[in-house]
């Protein structure tokens, strides 16, 4: 199926027109500072007709639209068909997600305009892991508070997650409800997730992406009183928002929040850096041990994402140590060059460490196929 995959933020529209079953793109674009002074586009609409013009162009006529919408909240466990309903609960959503849903909200009128016949979907960050356990997804606060705010663990990069579990299992040849994965998305927004015969059981990410690992410029976990302190020294929400979610991660620590940079300053003697990628890889050999745990062991470790596919330095540091847990890197070949699916553990190993290339534009296109056949 010829799939138009939309992934619209708050000021910019990407696009790409893929086959779902090649991942072959006979288009990819990206309409930058929507909405800005001297953008391009003055709203999502606009845009959308300047796609419409390309798709023109190049003479391809999707037919599926797949939206990425970040939050689908508890509501969906799964890809949904957009009607009228769907968008009232991508709306009702908006609260959690205040930044992203709206765009993804943009997007979906302006391609529903823009594509009146052709059927559109939405793929959604967080249904990988709207089935997780009770006991994975509730946090430990006041049932009521959280009832009233809708506090829960959400779970983000889902679709990532689900895509590279399923491709671990193909290079393990096996089917996906026969293996147990940790999935570890390390890009410039982080996360891992215990995948459990193809189902997530549990994710780092909580109620908003803020949670869990180290991120180029997100704290990650820290001591909730933390903020609580200094809300009471006067700072105010934004300012803590900020500070989280903009200024740490390593951005804070190490002073930039792009992982080569951060190696170049710590070979060159900087203490902050270092120290900031040894803080990064610590807490994903905290989170790959508590799921491994959780699984009561894996068939496969997975890396994925900018620094996951590229790094072997973090892969090395993150698996170091842990041979009585089956876990051992063969340095040649977690060096390699290659860029492909491939495993790097050293063959002895009971469980299999991976690196997995995620594409999300071709996980969406293949969940709206998916989706639309069953429908
Ligand atoms: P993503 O969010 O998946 O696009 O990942 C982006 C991040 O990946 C960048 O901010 C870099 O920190 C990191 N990255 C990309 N290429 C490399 C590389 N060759 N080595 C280490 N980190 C990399």
């Amino acid at each position: 199926m010829i799939v138009l995959v939309v992934n619209a933020g708050s000021s910019s529209l990407k696009y790409a027109v893929l086959d779902s079953t090649t991942g072959r793109r006979a288009v990819t674009g990206d309409i930058e500072r929507i909405g800005e002074f001297d953008g391009g586009a003055v709203d999502h609409a606009q845009a959308f007709g300047q796609v419409l013009e390309v798709l023109a162009d190049v003479g391809v006529q999707p037919e599926a639209v797949g939206h990425r919408v970040v939050h689908g909240g508890d509501r969906f466990s799964a890809p949904a068909v957009i009607d009228d309903d769907v968008v009232a609960a991508i709306a009702a959503c908006v609260p959690l997600a205040p930044l992203h849903n709206p765009a993804a909200l943009a997007g979906i009128a302006a391609a529903r305009r823009a594509f009146p016949d052709v059927p559109q979907v939405a793929v959604f960050d967080t249904a990988f892991h709207a089935d997780m356990p009770p006991a994975a997804h509730t946090y430990a606060i006041d049932r009521e508070v959280a009832r009233q705010n809708r506090f829960r663990r959400y779970g983000f990069h889902g679709t990532s997650h689900r895509y590279v579990s399923r491709r671990a299992a193909d290079l393990l040849g096996r089917t996906v409800d026969t293996v147990d994965v940790v999935s570890l998305h390390l890009g410039n927004g982080a996360s891992a997730c215990a995948v459990q015969r193809g189902r997530s059981i549990d994710t780092s990410m909580g109620a908003t992406p803020l949670e869990g690992l180290v991120m180029g410029t997100r704290s990650g976990d820290v001591d909730p009183a933390i903020p609580v302190i200094l809300a009471r020294d006067g700072w105010d929400a934004a300012e803590i928002d900020d500070l989280l979610n903009r200024r740490s991660g390593l951005l804070g620590l190490g002073g930039s929040n792009d992982m080569r940079r951060i190696h170049a300053l710590a070979e060159d003697g900087d203490a902050a850096a270092d120290l900031a990628r040894e803080v990064f890889c610590r807490r994903v050999t905290k989170y790959l041990g508590a799921y491994l745990a959780l699984l009561g062991g894996a068939d496969a470790v997975v890396f994925t994402a900018g620094i996951g596919e590229n790094d072997p330095w973090v892969r090395s540091r993150v698996c170091t140590g842990l041979e009585r847990l089956g876990i051992v890197v063969d340095p040649d070949r977690n060096g390699a060059p290659d860029r492909g699916p491939r495993r790097i553990d050293d063959g002895s190993a009971p469980t299999a460490v991976m690196v997995i290339p995620t594409d999300e534009e071709l996980a969406i296109a293949t969940e709206c196929a998916e989706t639309l056949a069953r429908a």
